[in-house]
C-alpha cells in the first residue's frame, strides 16, 4: 500500500535564520505523525543547516535541482554526489519553472533522474500541461509525452522508488488549484502510462502527488482521493503552521 507523501519546495526562499526556524518549528510540531513521509527541499545554500537540525527527525531532505555529470567544469551546477552528501534523500526533478525559465526538456529531465539512481536520490519528477496546452484539450496528450520522455530506459525495479508530482503549470503559485476530478483524470492516465511501460506492480508503488496552490484548506479535497498519493507543496510550506495543517490531513487520511 501506498503510505502519502508532502513534500515542500521552498523554491528561492529563506535565508540561513528562516530555514533553522522553519525546519525547527517543522520537527516540533510533526512529532506525532507516523505514517506520512515528510520532505523539505530549501534552496542548495541552506541544506547544511536544515541537515542539521533534521538528521534526527523523520523529516527527509530534498534538493530542489540537480545536474547529471558527477564532477568537473560546470561552473555554478551541483552533482548528485554533492546533494547525497549534504543528507539529501529526495530531489525534485524537472519541476515546472525549471522548464519554463531555464528551458529544461523531458530529456534533460531523463538525464537528471539517472544522475538521481546513480547516486541513490529518490527522484520527485514534476509534469504538467500549461494553460495553454489545457485549453486546447492538450493536457493528457502533453502529460503523457513528459512521463515517457522522462522515464525512458529506466528498469521497473528503478522506476518504483520514484514518486511523480502532477503540477499544472498554470496552479503553481497562482492561487488557482485544479479541480481535484481534473488532477485524477491526469493521475490515472500516469498510471496507467506506468502500468504501460513498467507493468502493474512498478506503477502501484509509485506515489502520484498533486501540486498547485495546495493549502491548509483545500487539501483535504485533494488528499481524500485514492489517486492522490500527497503533494508538492511551494507557498504554504514556507509557513510553519499552513504546511503542518496539510501534513495532518494526509495523516488522518
Ligand atoms: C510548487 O512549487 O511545486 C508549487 C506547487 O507551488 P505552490 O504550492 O505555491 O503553487
Amino acid at each position: 500500500m501506498r503510505t502519502k507523501f508532502i513534500a515542500g519546495n521552498w523554491k528561492m526562499n529563506t535565508n540561513l535564520a528562516e530555514t533553522a526556524a522553519l525546519t525547527q518549528a517543522l520537527i516540533d510540531k510533526t512529532r506525532g505523525v507516523q505514517k506520512t513521509t515528510i520532505m523539505v527541499a530549501p534552496p542548495f545554500t541552506n541544506l547544511q543547516t536544515a541537515f542539521d537540525l533534521l538528521k534526527n527527525s523523520k523529516i527527509k531532505l530534498g534538493g530542489q535541482n540537480l545536474y547529471w555529470e558527477d564532477k568537473g567544469a560546470y561552473t555554478g551546477e551541483i552533482s548528485g554526489a554533492m546533494l547525497r552528501d549534504l543528507g539529501c534523500t529526495y530531489i525534485i526533478i524537472g519541476h515546472s519553472e525549471r522548464r519554463q525559465y531555464f528551458k529544461e526538456s523531458s530529456h534533460e529531465v531523463n538525464r537528471k533522474a539517472s544522475a538521481a539512481m546513480r547516486h541513490h536520490l529518490l527522484p520527485i519528477v514534476c509534469v504538467g500541461e500549461t494553460l495553454e496546452q489545457r485549453q486546447k484539450g492538450e493536457a493528457l496528450a502533453i502529460v503523457e509525452h513528459q512521463v515517457r520522455t522522462g522515464l525512458e530506459g529506466f528498469s521497473a525495479d528503478q522506476v518504483s522508488q520514484f514518486t511523480m508530482a502532477y503540477e499544472p503549470v498554470w496552479a503553481i503559485g497562482t492561487g488557482q488549484a485544479a479541480t481535484p476530478r481534473d488532477a485524477v483524470e491526469v493521475h490515472t492516465l500516469i498510471r496507467e502510462v506506468l502500468g504501460e511501460m513498467f507493468g502493474n506492480d512498478a506503477a502501484q508503488s509509485v506515489r502520484i502527488q498533486y501540486g498547485g496552490s495546495v493549502t491548509a484548506d483545500n487539501i483535504e479535497s485533494f488528499i481524500r482521493e485514492i489517486e492522490i498519493d500527497g503533494a508538492l507543496v511551494g507557498g504554504a510550506s514556507l509557513k510553519a503552521d499552513a504546511f503542518v495543517r496539510i501534513i495532518e490531513a494526509a495523516e488522518a487520511v
